[in-house]
């Protein structure tokens, strides 16, 4: 699907389930606490282009799951009034040069991303976890440990995905070590969401159901609505 078509929709579904009574809480808190949506909110989709990320034994790759996941949000988000900037819109790496080696490449990249974290007012991270053990499953929140306000705003989107899609989900939010680089690295309050498991059938499978991903998408946006940036 193109991504135009795609983005409508997933704007449509949104309208929708906002009309229909899933999104009316959600709705009046946006009317509500008006003074949020001016908020600066970065949306960044891990990987892309030559780095795909984790594979699934399906085949289904990282870096699509989460451009994917990372669009649906950004349509919600930008419903609710925040202004939505994003690492990359299509399959690309933010440096792709082939005068370089993959590794310089890997470096740039990850620059251009922290200078886009640093300048934002929130940033939200969007990956899938592996693992091993297939049995694994549930939304993994990790928060950047130099500012005060990632814990907070994982910490809500944690309680807003628990509430909202996986009740059963005993998974802890975690600080980021520097193995999360950007996020050991940024100013800016900034979470990663991990949001499922490609090494479980069931959550690969949800990550490519476009009404699972909205569900998630619509959990994210509530718990960042709470946060006060
Ligand atoms: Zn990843």
């Amino acid at each position: 699907m193109n991504r135009k078509l795609m983005l409508t929709t997933a704007l449509v579904t949104v309208l929708a389930l906002l009309f229909a009574g899933m999104g009316e809480s959600l709705h009046t808190r946006v009317r509500r606490s008006s003074a949020i949506p001016h908020a600066v909110v970065l949306i960044d989709a891990g990987h892309g282009g030559f780095d795909g990320g984790a594979v699934a034994a399906d085949g289904t790759v990282e870096k699509d799951i989460n451009l994917a996941m990372a669009t649906d949000l950004s349509v919600v988000l930008r419903l609710m009034g925040y202004r939505v900037l994003m690492t990359r819109q299509e399959d690309v790496a933010l440096c792709e040069d082939p005068s370089l080696s993959i590794r310089e490449n890997k470096r740039a990249d990850m620059a251009e991303r922290l200078a886009l974290y640093d300048s934002a007012d929130a940033v939200i991270s969007i990956h899938q976890n592996h693992f091993p053990d297939t049995a694994c499953k549930g939304t993994q929140l990790w928060y950047s440990p130099n500012n005060s306000g990632s814990e907070v705003l994982g910490r809500y989107i944690r309680e807003a995905v628990l509430r909202n899609v996986q009740p059963d989900n005993t998974r802890e939010l975690k600080a980021g070590t520097k193995d999360i680089l950007l996020l050991h690295r940024t100013t800016s309050p900034a979470v990663l969401v991990e949001c499922g498991f490609l090494s479980n059938p069931q959550e690969c499978n949800n990550m490519q159901t476009p009404g699972y991903r909205l569900q998630l998408a619509l959990a994210i946006a509530e718990g960042l609505l709470h946060y006060q940036p």
